[in-house]
């Protein structure tokens, strides 16, 4: 049986020089009957070898640092002397992004809970296939940017996992080195199926994700964190030979499950402590008020270890179950 096969990239990623192009994918609907979803992709390949490098962005549309460092970094392309191979997906959720979504509106589909993704699947997971089977294969090094999103606030941050072989594990701990946020945080995720992360953590390659705002918007200061880090990382692996000078040494900090807050019920959330701030353990990192009783006493949501306030609820209502701190502690 033939594999079933519904993206096809229109440009070469082999050839030297700089390209940018589609991945097409058949859409039919109502709008467009025989249309397509153009998830754009943009290939440096040097005259001279080097690694290759797949960077990606939007995978969640409402986190906007990866793609705008990301287009950053490939508009000075051109007047920078590079080997290897650059392949970038600004918009790896092109339809999230354009709906300033988390989720892709045109199936509901979590990018980052999609991979290794399937052939014949809708366009998230169709996507998440072509780039499992036809990227990671030709990738030395992945760097995946995010942002909390609308409903999340973020200390700008590197992430990176705990990883079983000591040779990858240092690899991608100085890839989070070069990179040069504030804080590196070595995560526990609470969800990693489905994780391009994991997807590619696997392979034996390093892998670099970021948290580096969030809210739904983005700062010119996450915006420039995002491109520079993305070029002193291209430096580090061997791309190019310049990039920004860090501007300080980046903090790790261990984020266990148990860093994670969650509360047993909905509120409006008062927020005490802000993003990149120490605690301790047992403070008070935010209240929780119920509106339907003004006079109600809040629930006090406290800090689970001493440390940093890594990530906060960006938005004002929460529900039961909604994350809504998380507190790394100092590796
Ligand atoms: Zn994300």
């Amino acid at each position: 049986m033939n594999e079933v096969v519904r993206i096809s990239c229109d440009i070469d990623l082999d050839v030297p020089g700089i390209r940018q192009g589609a991945l097409q994918f058949p859409l039919s609907t109502d709008a467009s009957a025989w249309g397509r979803l153009l998830t754009p992709i943009v290939v440096a390949v040097g005259e001279e070898s080097g690694p290759t490098v797949l960077v990606t962005g939007a995978s969640h549309g409402d986190e906007y640092e990866g793609p705008l460092g990301i287009m950053r970094l490939l508009q000075d392309m051109p007047g920078t002397a590079f080997r290897g191979r650059l392949i970038a997906l600004p918009a790896l959720n092109y339809p999230a992004l354009m709906a300033g979504r988390r989720l892709s509106p045109l199936d509901g589909g979590n990018m980052n809970r999609s991979f290794p993704g399937r052939a014949d699947g809708g366009p998230t997971l169709a996507l998440a296939h072509w780039v499992y089977t036809r990227l990671l294969p030709l990738a030395d090094a992945v760097i995946d940017i995010h942002s909390g999103g609308s409903s999340l606030r973020f200390a700008p941050s590197a992430v990176i996992h705990e990883l079983p072989d000591p040779a990858q594990m240092a690899a991608t701990r100085a890839l989070a080195e070069a990179f040069a946020a504030p804080f590196t945080q070595v995560l526990t995720e609470l969800d990693s199926v489905g994780e391009l992360d994991g997807a590619v953590e696997a392979l034996g390659l390093p892998f670099l994700s970021t948290e580096l705002g969030g809210g739904g918007g983005v700062t010119p200061q996450t915006v420039a964190m995002a491109h520079e880090g993305l070029q002193r990382c291209l430096r580090h692996l061997g791309l190019v030979d310049t990039a920004p000078p860090p501007t300080l040494r980046s903090r790790f900090l261990y984020v266990p499950e148990t860093g994670y807050v969650m509360p047993s019920r909905s509120g409006l959330l008062d927020p005490i402590v802000e993003v990149g701030e120490a605690v301790q353990a047992g403070q008070v990192l935010a209240k929780l008020y119920d509106i339907d009783e003004p006079l109600r006493e809040p629930v006090q949501l406290l800090a689970p270890q001493q440390g940093v306030l890594v990530c906060r609820a960006a938005r004002g209502g929460v529900a039961r179950g909604d994350t809504v701190a998380v507190v790394g502690a100092d590796v």
